[in-house]
């Protein structure tokens, strides 16, 4: 987080903390988040932008209720891939997902398939650090787009999603807890035909009454206001430094950075191989000859936290994010601690 994101939370924290949000400067907020988003984007007239509560693992439930007809496809290389596609795999109103699968380090490709309705891809798979870009499989299902890490740090075309979400805790450098979800003429008419059938949603997981609070400035049940506040202050920060255009440039500056050293680097080495795969967002970084175990706990200890691989990975692995927020200077920095701290584990033992 920036902290003069944080600074700013706690000059407002005595008129805003704290109010109803149902009360306009709340509401206000929601408004200037959705305009916000619909300029970073880009988003051609009749896209939407909603907001819920629950971060992205709620939104999956919601497009298992909300989104889905009959059939998905799952494009799973990583954690977060497979969660949603598991999420699915036990609904029992819908038909069991066709899942694509890939190994860890590489996407698999969608395959155009007769009865799929959603396509789930995810631009960025945070736990392997793979990206792919966002194309729409097929012109007659919804393709729907996990962006978590991705969005506000990666290139789109809101012409290749209906539902772009993500949540504001990595790019947008916010706290967690809420979802967006930027959603096409297509999906609106997707969720309202879902809703229309016979079929139990749970309210807080029903989209057409996202849609509807959207509308109106507000999330169906309470959100957390700190959030919200600076989520807006990213926005806002990000907008005003050139957009998207110039989020994408800062997260590629700052991986040439990081995947540059381990390629010079004789004990590291980038762990996705394909150069076009690697992420600008989340570096995964194997170690040879040092344990990253001890490197993390070494950095820990002095202030540098969060370089940890994904614990399911079991990969001896540093993993580092490159979103906006993060100064590229601070990626070539972290670069000489990690020499630093392994020259002198070597040294030690
Ligand atoms: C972080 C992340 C999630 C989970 O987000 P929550 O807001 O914690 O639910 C889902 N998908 C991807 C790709 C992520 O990076």
């Amino acid at each position: 987080m920036r902290p003069e994101a944080v600074a700013r939370l706690l000059d407002c924290a005595s008129d805003f903390l704290g109010t109803s949000h149902r009360a306009a400067p709340v509401r206000s907020t929601v408004a200037r988040v959705k305009e916000g988003m619909a300029e970073l984007f880009g988003l051609p007239d009749g896209y939407e932008v909603l907001l819920g509560n629950g971060g992205s693992t709620s939104f999956w439930d919601a497009a298992v209720f909300s989104l889905i007809e009959r059939r998905s496809q799952h494009l799973v290389f990583g954690e977060f891939s497979a969660k949603f596609a598991e999420a699915v795999a036990f609904a029992l109103h819908l038909e069991p997902p066709e899942v694509i699968r890939s190994e860890f380090g590489d996407h698999p490709e969608p395959e155009p398939s007769q009865g799929v309705d959603v396509y789930a891809l995810t631009h960025n798979e945070t736990s392997t650090g793979v990206m792919m870009p966002v194309a729409r499989p097929a012109p007659d299902a919804l393709s729907v787009v996990d962006a978590t890490s991705a969005a506000g740090g990666l290139p789109v075309e809101p012409e290749e999603f209906d539902v772009y979400y993500f949540a504001p805790q990595k790019c947008f450098a916010s706290d967690a807890g809420l979802w967006i979800a930027l959603c096409s003429p297509a999906a609106v008419e997707r969720i309202g035909r879902v809703a229309d059938a016979d079929r139990y949603i749970p309210p807080s997981l029903d989209l057409l009454i996202a849609l509807e609070s959207s509308r109106k400035n507000q999330t169906y049940n309470t959100p957390a206001l700190a959030t919200l506040l600076l989520l807006s202050d990213q926005l806002e920060w990000m907008l005003g430094r050139g957009g998207l255009a110039w989020a994408v440039d800062r997260c590629r500056d700052s991986a040439r950075r990081i995947y540059g050293w381990a390629e010079r680097c004789s004990y590291a080495a980038p762990f996705v191989k394909d150069l076009e795969k690697r992420s600008n967002v989340v570096a995964t970084i194997d170690l040879e000859g040092v344990d990253a175990g001890a490197v993390i706990d070494a950095l820990r200890a002095n202030g540098i936290v969060d370089v940890h691989p994904y614990r399911k990975l079991a990969r001896n692995q540093l993993r580092v994010a490159l979103y906006p927020a993060i100064e590229p200077e601070d990626v070539s920095r972290l670069t000489r601690c990690v020499d630093h701290v392994v020259e002198r584990l070597a040294d030690a033992s």
